[in-house]
């Protein structure tokens, strides 16, 4: 059984809001697994649109992947319960906040994966985090879902960059980035002029005009484009410059890390692992040379 402290630790490390940790359990080569309990009393009903409290009609646990610890894969256990709302009685799946409804995997551990893309290819990403292709490409259209929704605030210095994606013919998503903030703040599906010109005048003049500068690739289309926008922002075309931001962000945010408690645990299977390898390597050994 894990220890209060143990939970409140792991607790502060998630930071999920209205969460809470009851358990968890590290399973050698696979992860470290985490139950959770909601704990919101009221909740937005998607059906009648009132804030209000509800009952369970019934329970769903489901396992969703999130952002790993340092070598270790993190799983998170959470009910994303069926609820009767109380005001108008329809039931409705909840809205877990954190993890995207009928996804295996936090929103935050999209945006990482999304963000390795942006300084390598999907290929590559989805061989070292073990995902399909596929699962990439349907992260890269959620967060572009989720991004459409905020407009960016203060943004000074706007990076365009793409990600090609692979299968069919050779298609692009055209990234937005705060170069600032060092953040991911658009996706477009198309790198065609038009939808690129849409969604950045969906931000607003207001937006805008603050631009101060624009990172752009060398394709000559978002130069026009930036030109036409954002006229009083200074055009650098400097491709590596995005990539490299988002790199250090990566580089910088602060290490997560478990109780110590637990990272003993995992070290000391880990040794235990190592000297039943080497146990069986001198047998072999053995065996050859008799
Ligand atoms: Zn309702």
């Amino acid at each position: 059984m894990a220890s209060n402290v143990e939970l409140y630790l792991i607790e502060q490390f998630l930071k999920l809001k209205e969460i809470k940790v009851i358990d968890y359990r590290i399973i050698e080569d696979i992860g470290i697994f985490v139950s959770l309990k909601n704990t919101k009393k009221r909740t937005i009903c998607p059906r009648c649109g009132k804030t209000t409290e509800f009952s369970l009609h019934q329970n769903n646990f489901i396992t969703v992947r999130d952002l790993p610890f340092g070598e270790q894969q993190v799983y998170l256990k959470v009910n994303r319960r069926l609820l009767r709302c109380n005001s108008c009685q329809k039931k409705f799946s909840e809205d877990l906040g954190f993890v995207r409804k009928r996804r295996r995997y936090t929103k935050r551990f999209v945006k990482n994966i999304i963000e390795e893309v942006l300084h390598s290819d999907i290929k590559n990403v989805a061989k070292r985090n073990e995902l399909s292709e596929q699962e990439i490409e349907t992260m890269l259209k959620d967060l572009g879902q989720d991004l459409v929704k905020e407009k960016p605030v203060n943004l000074n210095k706007l990076g365009i960059d793409e990600i090609a994606v692979v299968k069919g013919q050779k298609n692009y998503y055209v990234v937005l980035v705060d170069l600032e903030k060092r953040k991911i703040i658009g996706l477009i599906e198309k790198r065609r002029t038009k939808e690129i010109l849409e969604y950045l005048e969906a931000w607003g003049e207001g937006v805008l005009s603050q631009i101060k500068e624009v990172s752009i690739d060398l394709w000559k289309s978002y130069k026009s484009i930036a030109k036409k926008l954002m006229p009083q922002a200074k055009i650098v075309a400097d491709r590596f410059h995005i990539m490299k931001q988002v790199n250090d962000e990566l580089a910088d945010a602060p290490p997560r890390r478990f109780p110590p408690s637990l990272a003993r645990t995992k070290q000391m299977q880990l040794e235990e692992k190592l000297k039943e390898k080497r146990k069986r390597l001198k047998i072999n050994q053995k065996k050859r040379l008799s």
